[in-house]
């Protein structure tokens, strides 16, 4: 088979000596079509193996993969397996499978790598190349995994929970040689503004219009090309999960559970989710026009009424302080799901049903099948 005719599924698994460490490795990773495209397993691979740039998926470069399992251990949907490496083929002049593996249906995954892709060759570097979901590529290991921008948080709160299965990485394969070691980013450090604006809502409830930024940069960056990058680089709330979950050790370090990473329960918090977002806009509205008054209410877990009557909203239109209030719920109330999800589960459990993460990942999906046809 030709590089150029190989079928998405072979140029996600094209396999062989790893060509970043020289090493036959017996197994590698293996994407699931259930991923949410979170990016975690991207700062947790030490050599750029894995990537979720294009924002649909994740796709292995498995000719990097060296099979260690940091990006198993870390995904919060758990949708990673580590499959055996395939066996080499002679007329490929390189290891290919021409199916899904049994360990998972790693086929839908890697339908999404887009089939103009070329197919690992001679330098692994250009393995994906032409995909979207492809890490840079560079000379060598070290050159290309500092310079992938989806890479750049290496060293990433989730690495401690990925450290609990050390041994399970190591059995399955070579421990990953080296860690990236990229350098901190300004945008790593926006944990700071995420606990700042909870904190800031209790003293000045209009401070929670701030949200917004968080609701609106998402759904542009992903409708103007550029993926999901929000979730992997800019989103506050998910580098304080993993602050707490992972350097904290606050998080039991499980993986998300069947029913919190299936499609209805996604789906349906986020349908559940605008309708809450919809009748705040209703309240909003009904104080505007006079309807009602203002009531000076915060709503957590959309049950429990917290009066915050000490903040000042005097000289404020109370329509804008009635939304704020709204507002301030939304984000309160995640925060605290996205804390007990922590806890419970994997430190990002909580972008396997973040309404915003399910709507970049369905505008990437289908801006993905719009540029395929
Ligand atoms: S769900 Fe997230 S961590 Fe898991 S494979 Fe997909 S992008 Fe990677
Ligand atoms: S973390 Fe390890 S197993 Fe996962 S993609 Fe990277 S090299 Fe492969």
């Amino acid at each position: 088979m030709s590089s150029s005719s190989k079928s998405p599924a072979d140029v996600n698994m094209i396999s062989g000596a790893n060509a970043v460490s020289g090493v036959k490795v017996k197994k590698i990773a293996s994407v699931a079509a259930q991923c949410v495209a979170c990016g975690v397993c991207a700062k947790a691979c030490p050599l750029g193996a894995i990537s979720a740039a294009g924002g649909h998926s994740a796709a292995v470069i498995s000719d990097k993969c060296v099979g260690c399992g940091r990006c198993a251990a870390a995904c919060p949907a758990g949708v990673i397996s580590m499959i055996p490496r395939p066996a080499p083929s002679p007329s490929d002049g390189g290891p290919t499978v021409s199916s899904a593996p049994a360990a998972g249906p790693a086929s839908s995954q890697a339908a999404d790598v887009p089939h103009s892709a070329p197919a690992a060759g001679g330098s692994h570097s250009g393995s994906a190349a032409g995909s979207a979901d492809r890490p840079a590529a560079g000379g060598s290991h070290s050159g290309s995994a500092a310079g992938s921008a989806d890479r750049s948080a290496a060293g990433s709160a989730d690495r401690p929970a990925a450290a609990s299965l050390k041994s399970t990485a190591t059995s399955s394969g070579p421990a990953c040689p080296s860690a990236r070691g990229a350098g901190k980013r300004w945008y790593d450090y926006l944990w700071i503004a995420s606990a700042l604006y909870l904190t800031l809502g209790f003293f000045n409830i209009l401070f929670a219009w701030l949200g917004l930024i968080c609701f609106l940069v998402p759904l542009l960056l992903a409708i103007f090309g550029g993926g999901k990058v929000y979730c992997h680089k800019y989103c506050g709330r998910g580098q304080l999960f993993s602050l707490l979950g992972g350097k904290l050790r606050l998080s039991a370090g499980r993986p998300a559970p069947a029913w919190l990473r299936s499609r209805w329960f996604r789906y349906g918090f986020l349908a559940f989710f605008m309708t809450m977002f919809a009748n705040m806009l209703y309240t909003t509205w009904l104080v505007f026009s006079g309807a009602r008054t203002m009531h000076q209410i915060v709503t957590l877990l959309w049950t429990f009424k917290l009066p915050w009557n000490w903040v000042s909203v005097a000289g404020v239109a109370p329509w804008a302080a009635q939304f704020a209030f709204g507002f301030y719920s939304v984000m309160l109330t995640s925060t605290v799901l996205g804390l007990i999800t922590m806890a419970l589960f994997r430190p990002r459990s909580w972008c396997v049903y973040c309404p915003m993460g399910t709507m970049t990942q369905e505008i990437c999906r289908l801006k993905n099948r719009g540029g395929r046809r």
